[in-house]
């Protein structure tokens, strides 16, 4: 199966070079991004051009340092480079207020990070439901969205548990889900095996897999290649630049490598 094949890169010229694609949903250009800290600057992206396409499951890698977090931040639009832009969807977003940011980050991508993220003392369902907070959603409306993104994670029987009653990689499927919610386009999701064993990391994998069949664009980070491996595309960061970008050749399918771990050891 292949969603890419009958998608003709449009006179891109970087689409040629990494091959047949579809539409540019987030674009980087000339994007570079220097913190000032204690008076010591430190260039973190030091002149990145990249383009995501829209239904191309991507991993950004690199050793830690890298800068992949600053450009995961920077294309989910969390973050503002220091010279250079970013457009979504053809639309550069430069000059967008922060509200107007935010408007556009929650109507198309959905974050999940590392350590999960989700609060203490709340129960997975009103974990999810917090998105949708200010979606302007009546209470039953939103337990009933919350209730389908969890089934959507396989934690449809969880709803009523604490982060704390639950194992990491069910946490992160909460996450998930707190990022499904809202219907985003575009889901994000940096080092999100980081934190897990390694058959919980690839029920992750599995999960963002499937959201990239659904047709939903999956940006990964990581800096394992046995994670990157379950991308369609990779791209290698080195210092804040882009060295690599290479498509995968064998990519890893997290449901079969669940179907050949057995039951093992569950
Ligand atoms: P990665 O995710 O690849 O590990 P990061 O993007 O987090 O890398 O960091 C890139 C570089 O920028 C590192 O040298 C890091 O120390 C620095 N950095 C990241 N965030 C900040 C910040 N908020 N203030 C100062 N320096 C930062
Ligand atoms: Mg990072």
């Amino acid at each position: 199966m292949s969603d890419s094949s009958d998608m003709v890169a449009q006179g891109d010229t970087r689409a040629d070079t990494v091959c047949a694609e579809g539409r540019v949903v987030l674009e980087a250009r000339g994007v570079t991004k220097c913190y000032e800290l204690d008076e010591v600057e430190v260039h973190a992206l030091r002149g990145v051009d990249l383009q995501i396409y829209e239904g191309q499951m991507m991993s950004i890698m690199g050793a830690s340092g890298s800068g992949k977090s600053t450009l995961m931040h920077i294309v989910g639009l969390l973050d503002r480079p220091s010279s250079g832009s970013v457009t979504v969807e053809g639309e550069d977003v430069s000059h967008m207020s922060a509200n107007e940011l935010a408007a556009v980050r929650n109507r198309r991508i959905g974050f999940v990070f590392q350590s999960f993220n989700l609060l203490a003392r709340t129960s997975a369902q009103a974990n999810v439901e917090l998105p949708l907070v200010y979606a302007g959603l009546t209470g039953t409306e939103r337990a009933r969205k919350a209730r389908a993104a969890l089934e959507r994670v396989g934690l449809g029987d969880r709803l009523s548990h604490l982060p704390n009653q639950l194992s990491g990689g069910q946490q992160q499927r909460v996450a998930i889900a707190r990022a499904l919610v809202t219907e985003p386009s575009i889901v994000l999701a940096d080092e999100p095996t980081g934190n897990l064993d390694s058959r919980s990391g690839i029920e992750v994998m599995e999960i963002l897999q499937d959201l990239d069949a659904q047709g939903i664009t999956v940006v990964l980070v990581s800096h394992d290649p046995n994670v990157s491996r379950h991308a369609e595309r990779v791209v290698h960061l080195k210092d804040g630049r882009i060295v690599e970008d290479e498509m995968v050749q064998n990519r890893m399918m997290a449901a079969q490598q669940l179907v050949d771990l057995g039951d093992d050891d569950l």
